[in-house]
C-alpha cells in the first residue's frame, strides 16, 4: 500500500505499518444508533473506513460493549510522536488478552518496547541485588544492569560509584577484564557528561 502523506511521520508498527488499514467499514455513519464505539475513538482521532467488528462474547463485560473498533490516531506519551492504535490491535487487546475496555494505548510501539526492556532490567537488577554471595558473573551482570538503568535515567548518576565497586570486585582474569574495561569507559563517559551538564 502506498504511504499516505498525512501518516509519513507516524511511528511504524512492525506488523501494521504506519498508515491506516482500510476495511471500507464505517458503521458509525452506516447504522447510526446500533453501533457502540470505544470511548477513545472520538470523532477527532477516529480514522473513517477502518472499522472491524468486535466479538462481544470475548470482551470483558462492561457497562457499554464496543461493537466496532476503528484505527485511531494517538500521540505517544513518551516521545510525542504520532502513531496509530490499530483496530486489529484493539481487538487483540480487548478480546484475546482480555484487557478492560477502559485501557488505552498511550505509547507508540517503539516506546512500549523500551518500557518493557526497562521493566525487565529492573527485575533482573532486583533479583541479582538480593543474591547472597554473588559469583563474579552475577556481579558483572549486576553492573551492566545498573549502568543501563543509569543511562535510561531510572537510576541517578550517583549509582556510578556502585558500578565501580562491583567492577573492582571482579577477579583479574581476561574473561572479566575486557567487559569490565568497556563498562569503565562507559562510566567515565557518563561522569564526564554529568560534570559538563
Ligand atoms: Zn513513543
Amino acid at each position: 500500500m502506498p504511504d499516505i502523506p498525512r501518516y509519513s511521520n507516524f511511528i511504524e508498527h512492525p506488523r501494521y505499518g504506519r498508515s491506516p488499514c482500510f476495511t471500507g467499514l464505517n458503521p458509525h455513519t452506516d447504522y447510526g444508533g446500533d453501533t457502540f464505539l470505544h470511548w477513545h475513538s472520538s470523532k477527532s482521532c477516529r480514522i473513517p473506513n477502518t472499522a472491524i467488528a468486535a466479538d462481544l462474547n470475548k470482551q470483558v463485560p462492561a457497562t457499554v460493549a464496543v461493537t466496532h473498533y476503528y484505527d485511531v490516531e494517538r500521540k505517544c506519551r513518551d516521545c510525542q510522536s504520532m502513531f496509530i492504535f490499530f483496530a486489529a490491535e484493539q481487538k487483540y487487546w480487548y478480546e484475546d488478552l482480555q484487557f478492560g475496555l477502559d485501557s488505552d494505548c498511550v505509547r507508540c510501539c517503539t516506546c512500549r518496547k523500551e518500557q518493557q526492556g526497562l521493566t525487565q532490567k529492573r527485575q533482573q537488577y532486583e533479583e541479582l541485588f538480593h543474591v547472597v554471595d554473588r559469583a563474579p558473573d552475577q556481579n558483572l551482570a549486576l553492573a551492566e544492569c545498573c549502568l543501563y538503568l543509569i543511562e535510561k535515567d531510572v537510576f541517578t548518576s550517583q549509582q556510578t560509584q556502585h558500578v565501580r565497586r562491583l567492577l573492582n570486585q571482579l577477579p583479574n582474569e581476561k574473561k572479566y577484564n575486557e567487559r569490565a574495561d568497556h563498562l569503565r569507559q562507559q562510566l567515565t563517559d557518563i561522569e564526564r557528561s554529568m560534570s559538563n551538564g
